[in-house]
């Protein structure tokens, strides 16, 4: 038997790609290295605009509702914006994922959980995957296996994969301290190119940091030092820390499709490069690439209409956070002083968060930062 689709990886990109396709009634097999529901290093912060891709269904396995935004850098005053109304909302992966993944079952994708895509060749008109179980056919893949994913190296022979890393702990808070419900902290002064974060969960804090370049950084000893800085945290040895790593997002990344190869998601390095939101362009890009399998299924149009549909509507979003991300990061400061005094960027980037606004709306309402730094001068 032939599928239309195999999918690799049953993540936020892989299972929304799935449910798409299977929705379009595409024959889908999605392979799954892990057994859901699974732990996975992720703060689960999912902004409210996610609602606008998926609807309201996954509020089930919400814990938190974000309204307000703690900035902090390195031990400076911190300050707060409350927001008028929710920004994010905050999840567990385990439980968000195994959501997900049902989602796609029900509508009629087959599932292999336990079962990685171990090689994966291009053949003359259709995919070969070998698991430890057995060896599929398929007309087309995506490979949605997050980084480093074992589909682009297989199948994309120019295939670069730059990653920064990240490291987090859940945790609950520290002996006679607590965390408010209803916030969380960013503080963008202890790691270079990146930030530390608290999220708050129904019954402990996930908290951790990440850099997204690859420069070399004594991860521990960072994490070390804000735990120190932040008294709602216990000291970072009384912690379990988990370390993964984080797609670098290139604003000159090459083409995402190969063949009858489509990548989406982490393993397609769609992530936001300012505060590391992976699992809204996951799904984002799971959706389109499901479109565009379908058309190229059913209607013949070339795969690489998902290449035109990502540079029109995803790039330009992550383009604008790569330039915000590199006035942030090389100024953290800087930044972090003109926000406590004018917090207009962070108001925007809320409606950002909230599907009101886009990043290139952000940047186009006088938040250039050039006219900060104009300002200044
Ligand atoms: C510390 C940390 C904190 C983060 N916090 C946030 C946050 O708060 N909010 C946010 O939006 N993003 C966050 N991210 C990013 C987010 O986790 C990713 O962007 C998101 O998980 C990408 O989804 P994906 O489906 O592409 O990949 P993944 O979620 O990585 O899923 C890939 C799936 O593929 C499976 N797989 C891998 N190899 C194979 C194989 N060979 N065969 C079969 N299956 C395979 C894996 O088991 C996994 O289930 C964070 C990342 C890190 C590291």
């Amino acid at each position: 038997m032939i599928y239309d689709v195999i999918v690799v990886g049953t993540g936020p990109a892989g299972s929304t790609a799935a449910l798409e396709l299977a929705r379009r009634g595409c024959r889908v097999l999605a392979l799954e290295k892990k057994r859901h529901p699974r732990y996975k290093v992720c703060g689960g912060g999912l902004s409210v605009r996610l609602n606008h891709l998926i609807g309201r269904g996954y509020h089930a396995v919400v814990e938190k509702t974000v309204t307000r935004l703690v900035m902090a850098c390195q031990g400076r005053p911190s300050f707060e914006v409350a927001f008028d109304a929710p920004i994010a909302y905050m999840t567990m992966r385990d439980r968000f994922d195994a959501y997900l993944m049902e989602q796609a079952r029900q509508a009629g994708c087959e599932i292999r959980e336990d079962e990685p895509a171990m090689e994966m060749e291009s053949m003359d008109d259709s995919i070969r995957v070998k698991t430890p179980r057995g060896e599929y056919h398929a007309r087309t893949i995506i490979g949605a296996d997050g980084v480093p994913s074992g589909v682009a190296k297989s199948l994309f022979p120019m295939n670069k994969t730059v990653c920064g890393v990240a490291l987090e702990s859940e945790t609950a808070p520290a002996s006679g301290r607590s965390w408010s419900d209803d916030g969380v902290l960013i503080d963008i002064g202890f790691i270079r190119h990146g930030y530390s974060w608290i999220f708050p969960k129904a019954d402990h804090l996930s908290c951790g940091l990440a850099t997204f370049h690859r420069d070399r950084q004594d991860l521990r000893a960072r994490y070390g030092q804000f735990a120190l800085e932040h008294p709602t945290l216990p000291a970072a040895e009384a912690q379990r820390t988990i370390g993964h790593l984080i797609p670098h997002f290139s604003p000159n990344a090459g083409s995402r499709v190969h063949g009858r190869a489509i990548l989406v998601g982490d393993a397609a390095a769609m992530m936001d490069p300012f505060l590391g939101e992976g699992i809204y362009y996951a799904i984002w890009s799971g959706q389109l690439a499901a479109q565009a399998v379908a058309e190229f299924l059913k209607e013949g149009k070339p795969l690489t209409s998902y290449d035109d549909s990502v540079q029109k509507e995803i790039e330009p979003e992550l383009r604008t956070a790569h330039r915000i991300a590199w006035i942030v990061y090389h100024f953290p400061r800087l930044v972090f002083r003109l926000t406590s005094r004018r917090t207009e960027f962070l108001v925007g980037y809320g409606k950002v968060l909230q599907g009101r606004m886009s990043y290139q709306g952000l940047w186009k309402r006088g938040l250039d930062p050039r006219r900060w730094f104009g300002r200044l001068l």
